[in-house]
């Protein structure tokens, strides 16, 4: 099973390879759902390893307790195989399909879209708004709408939001497509809350509490703090914004909100807490070990920090500066990043949230319908 070191190959054909020596060897069998799911099998087409990819998380422990990594002639390194086939799978399920070729040049992508559309909509409100509007300073109430009307804001955010989710959502359907088991409804339905509670509690980045190989050999459990920390922070946006839209129709009440609100304690908090989790999530990326580590993926993952870590700092930005002449021009830049954010979503590392929650379900189905075989000795 061994291969040799200069032979170009597909990221799904060497996870076929190593598959194969690890349900044999099954020595990490124990550390993550993967080596169950492995047990006793000695082929696996390209679905199983889409699947077996997705429920990867990516913890390293495998590899520091590799006993046939390079450089033994076997060279295993699961970790970066499978963090290579996560991007092919990407690729093949996004959609539209146009957007495949997007995920190898997902730094550019991002880059040129949302810088393009900010400048685009600093370029328009400098046309189109007189300056004393522009660097006026607004406090009342729709002071935001005197600088971008509100039927613009809420089109240009609206459409842009239901492009992602359509897309992202199609991508979602296409994997399960691909990695759904052929259960009966009641079954699925069974499976769900075990799969809603490995996603909300990140359960496998705890590594069963000792946490994971976040950065090299040692144990930690950074990776999963900043994770939980930055989709608490996202989570409190999404609150500012819906309770700002109910003010807005219910009450009546246009936007900006006193201090002492709820869309602007949430949206404050939140922004703080997502560019924390960025900053934690990026120290990992940084310091991590490169050998487990699939370039592909890195990239992705700093793209997609990049982003959010800009519509975090962008929407802080409106909400420090909102009562001073600066307040137009942020405003402006911040619609300009969400709008450029949403555009590049179903073509960036986003589509791992709903591909690890599709994967996490299908293996609690599979523990329902056939409980993981264990090698010897559990
Ligand atoms: S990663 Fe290495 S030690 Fe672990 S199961 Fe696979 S071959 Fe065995
Ligand atoms: S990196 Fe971690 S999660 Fe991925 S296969 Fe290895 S032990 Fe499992």
């Amino acid at each position: 099973m061994s291969r040799p070191a200069d032979t170009p190959i597909d990221a799904a054909t060497e996870a076929e390879r190593l598959l194969r020596i690890c349900a044999a060897c099954m020595y990490c069998d124990g550390y993550c759902a993967v080596f169950p799911a492995i047990a006793g099998k000695h082929g696996f087409p390209l679905a199983e390893i889409d699947h077996l990819a997705h429920l990867c998380h990516n913890c390293r422990g495998c590899w520091y307790a590799c006993q046939y990594a390079p450089p033994h002639p076997f060279a295993v390194n699961l970790p970066r195989t499978l963090a290579a086939v996560r991007q092919e799978s990407f690729a093949r399920h996004v959609r539209p399909r146009w957007l495949a070729g997007a995920f190898a040049r997902t730094g550019w992508i991002v880059a040129v879209v949302v810088g393009a559309v900010t400048l685009a909509a600093l370029a328009l409100v400098l046309i189109a708004v007189p300056p004393e509007i522009l660097l006026g300073v607004h406090t009342s109430g729709g002071a935001f709408y005197r600088v971008v009307p509100w039927g613009i804001m809420t089109a240009a955010a609206g459409l842009s939001f239901a492009w992602a989710v359509v897309a992202v959502a199609a991508a979602t359907v296409a994997f399960w497509r691909t990695i759904g088991p052929r259960a009966p409804l009641r079954i699925v339905l069974r499976a769900l809350p075990a799969a809603l509670a490995d996603v909300v509690t990140l359960r496998n980045l705890g590594g069963g509490g000792h946490g994971c190989n976040d950065t090299g050999e040692k144990l930690s459990g950074e990776r999963r703090a900043s994770h939980h920390v930055l989709v608490a922070g996202f989570a409190l946006t999404i609150l500012s914004t819906v309770s700002a839209a109910l003010l807005h129709h219910v009450t009546g009440a246009p936007a900006p909100y006193p201090v002492v609100s709820l869309p602007v304690l949430a949206g404050t908090l939140g922004g703080v807490l997502m560019l924390a989790g960025v900053a934690g999530l990026a120290a990992v990326e940084t310091r991590a070990d490169r050998e487990p580590a699939a370039p592909a993926e890195t990239r992705m993952n700093i793209g997609l920090l990049a982003l959010l870590a800009a519509t975090a700092a962008s929407g802080l930005a409106v909400l420090g500066l909102r009562a001073t002449a600066a307040m137009g021009l942020a405003l402006t830049l911040h619609l300009g990043v969400v709008v450029g954010t949403f555009l590049v979503l179903p073509a960036t590392k986003m589509l791992h949230a709903p591909f690890r929650a599709a994967a996490l379900l299908r293996a609690a189905i599979d523990r329902l319908i056939a409980p993981p075989r264990r090698s010897g000795g559990e």
